[in-house]
């Protein structure tokens, strides 16, 4: 039975929403490795399900618990976060037209330049949170799709979304929200005005760096998701039964593990903030990031867990001091329990826009005393 909705976040996401197996009264769900299931000899599938590639019950958990979270009629679980990303593109038609970031995910940003132009879609990305050149930028009755990320890779630049849901609905258009960074713990979009949520499932959802899983959430069992779950079913973008219920374990303890990235990353930047060594933090928590005011209305309990700092001397004086830690993990990806550093500018193409002296940081649930120590000792002074 589904719980009450009054029940906190924590709780829906500790408990899977109540979870309780009808077969076995088990408190964890099974994993179905089957790929087909039984037909009737009158031809009828009493169970509902025909073929895995969609129907699946392994992945049911964890879409019913993804969706109550970011408080949406339904959710779609992927094989990786761009292949939900991608098939929101992909459920418009040739000829329609996009508005999105020209900083974000840089592999959103490098799939839309060179698939979705190529395959008809019109695309015109603005500055990241920019609401005037959005609004400059929609075509009313063109515009189908204006497609977000906030906060944004690696800026941590932050977009107000009930502003642009605003804009985008005017214009005729949905709104999308990569709301990998934020996570439903720090912002849910679609009670903001979004139509479509999308989370690359590998960073804190799952929170553990051992599945790469995505998801779309929708606000309303619209013509568009009714698109997307064809999509999903005749394209097979699908995830593993084993790799949705490890995807579940994870969720159970999102609302912790957010909180702790949220602590830990608040105490890196104001360490940093002023750093002799460091040009700049980019942490929307920092009353001098530029999307402080906004982040600050839209996000609930932190401003999350990733952050950027900019080391003076520039780009090889950056790279050194990715050189020198010991406890972060030099890696990319973000949303982990563990916390990662990286080089930015030698992970994006040369045309990306990424300071070149810019470090971004994933920080984990590890005390936030000992990250703070290594980032000391791995920047001197
Ligand atoms: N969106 C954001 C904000 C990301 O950080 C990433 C991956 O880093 C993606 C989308 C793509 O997700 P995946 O790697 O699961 O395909």
């Amino acid at each position: 039975m589904k719980p009450e909705r009054t029940l906190h976040p924590a709780t829906l996401a500790a408990q899977a929403l109540g979870h309780v197996d009808p077969a076995t009264r088990a408190l964890v769900p099974g994993i179905h490795p089957s790929t087909t299931y039984l037909r009737e000899p009158d031809g009828s599938y009493p169970s509902g399900r025909v073929y895995s590639r969609t129907e699946n019950p392994s992945y049911e958990p964890a879409e019913d618990l993804i969706a109550e979270l970011e408080g949406g009629a339904g959710c779609l679980l992927f094989g990786s976060g761009m292949a939900a990303a991608t098939a929101a593109f992909q459920s418009l038609a040739p000829g329609d037209h996009v508005v999105s970031q020209d900083v974000m995910y840089w592999g959103v940003r490098k799939w839309l330049t060179q698939f979705a132009v190529p395959w008809g879609l019109d695309v015109d990305l603005i500055p990241a949170g920019d609401l005037t050149a959005l609004e400059a930028a929609l075509r009313p009755g063109r515009t189908k799709l204006v497609w977000i990320e906030t906060p944004a890779n690696p800026t941590w630049a932050i977009t107000d979304i009930a502003a642009a849901a605003g804009l985008a609905h005017a214009a005729g258009a949905r709104l999308a929200v990569d709301s990998t960074a934020a996570t439903p713990v720090l912002t849910r979009p679609l009670a903001l005005g979004a139509d479509l949520v999308m989370h690359s499932a590998t960073k804190y959802l799952n929170g553990h760096t051992d599945v790469v899983a995505g998801a779309l959430v929708t606000a309303q069992p619209d013509e568009m998701w009714e698109r997307l779950r064809a999509l999903r079913h005749d394209a097979g973008p699908v995830l593993g039964p084993f790799e949705a219920w490890l995807l579940l374990r994870g969720i159970r303890t999102l609302v912790l593990r957010v909180e702790a990235c949220c602590r830990g990353a608040a105490a890196v930047a104001q360490r940093f903030h002023g750093h002799p060594r460091v040009r700049e933090v980019l942490y929307p928590g920092l009353p001098s990031h530029p999307g402080h005011a906004v982040a600050a209305r839209q996000m609930r309990g932190g401003f999350g867990g990733m952050l950027s700092l900019c080391i003076a001397g520039g780009e090889k004086a950056a790279i050194d001091v990715a050189a020198r830690v010991r406890v972060f993990k030099r890696a990319t990806s973000l949303g982990g329990v563990e916390s990662l550093i990286e080089h930015r500018a030698s992970v994006e193409p040369p045309e990306s826009k990424v300071p070149r002296d810019l470090l971004r940081i994933s920080i984990g649930i590890e005390h936030p005393d000992d990250l703070i120590a290594d980032l000391e000792q791995a920047i001197g002074l």
